[in-house]
């Protein structure tokens, strides 16, 4: 791994975060990441910060928001100072969207996603969005005459170029990345206002001091757009730690919907959560009892061993 601070005579503290987005109950796979990223940041005596990306007004709710809290101190993680809630910032990220435009990074977009899908000839197959075919690339003089053209609010795309992006993470080794192939330009402001949530993450990691992120593999892509707009917005760029997802037997991801490894469904069962934290331990080949507290793992913590792999979820013994 390299050490960002290696010229540093005096490196701050190691700064890690807990991201939940309370949509949905967390299952093993949430657990595993949130595990991993309190272990990261505590094993080098740094602050946790705790974060709510509570964006999505339709699936976020307060019995969410509870139940996370719930989960996390049920694995005995503890974090920092207090909780953010992104739905309480979204005036100064908005802010942040509408600098970027002024700059000339951004650009405005009266696109919905139909409109982007009928616009190519050939969608991606298995993408999640279709790589946007700059439609509203350079259309409109400034903002007032994108809404009059549009007669609607209109979103923010960051404008991307042929670049290649190459990063380092520390399980996932150098990566490279072409944002122009996937996705192209990008929203940071929906049209209905809310912020995208590559813009929110930057913005609010820069918020909170966030040095280290540790997270599940499945965000591995979307790295290449929030350095994109670190360094677009000259904020500092954290070291990055994907750790790898969790499958079913199928070899499926885990999903919200899949209730029956829902941190909630365990507790409910009368599983111990030590259980919990010494599977995720053992995952990255530690050897430890068949339950410990996630404290007592701290002293002897490393990424060292974490592959990229997928890990199977074999919890049956659990219920014997
Ligand atoms: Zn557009």
């Amino acid at each position: 791994m390299v050490d960002r601070n290696s010229t540093n005579p005096e490196p701050g503290p190691v700064i890690g975060r807990l991201a939940p987005s309370p949509t949905g109950s967390l299952h093993l796979g949430h657990a595993h990441a949130f595990v991993l990223a309190w272990w990261q940041a505590r094993s080098r005596g740094g602050l946790v910060r705790l974060r709510m990306e509570d964006l999505d007004a339709g699936r976020a709710n307060q019995q969410h928001v509870d139940q996370s809290l719930r989960d996390l101190e049920w694995l005995g993680l503890d974090w920092d100072g207090p909780m953010l809630r992104q739905s309480e910032r979204l005036e100064p990220i908005r802010e942040v969207a509408y600098s970027l435009h002024r700059s000339g990074l951004a650009y405005a977009c009266c696109c919905s996603r139909s409109d982007v899908r009928q616009a190519l000839a050939a969608p991606h197959a298995g993408e999640d969005e279709p790589v946007y075919p700059g439609t509203c690339r350079g259309r409109f003089a400034d903002l007032r005459q994108a809404e009059r053209q549009c007669g609607a609010p209109v979103g923010l795309r960051f404008a991307v170029d042929s670049r290649e992006f190459r990063f380092h993470d520390s399980i996932h080794g150098e990566c490279r990345h072409r944002l122009d192939a996937n996705p192209g330009d990008f929203l940071i402001l929906r049209r209905d206002r809310t912020p995208a949530y590559q813009l929110s993450v930057v913005v609010d990691d820069a918020f909170q001091g966030v040095t280290d992120v540790v997270r599940g593999a499945d965000l591995l892509d979307s790295t290449a757009r929030q350095i994109a707009l670190l360094r677009a917005l000259n904020l500092p760029e954290p070291s990055y730690h994907h750790v790898p997802l969790i499958v079913d037997t199928e070899g499926r991801r885990l999903a919200k919907r899949d209730n029956s490894r829902s941190l909630t469904a365990l507790r409910d069962a009368g599983i111990d959560p030590r259980q919990v934290i010494s599977w995720v331990a053992r995952n990255c080949g530690l050897q430890v009892p068949s339950r410990v507290g996630a404290n007592e793992v701290v002293s002897s913590f490393t990424l060292a061993n974490v592959t990229p792999s997928p890990i199977e979820c074999r919890i049956d013994d659990w219920y014997r």
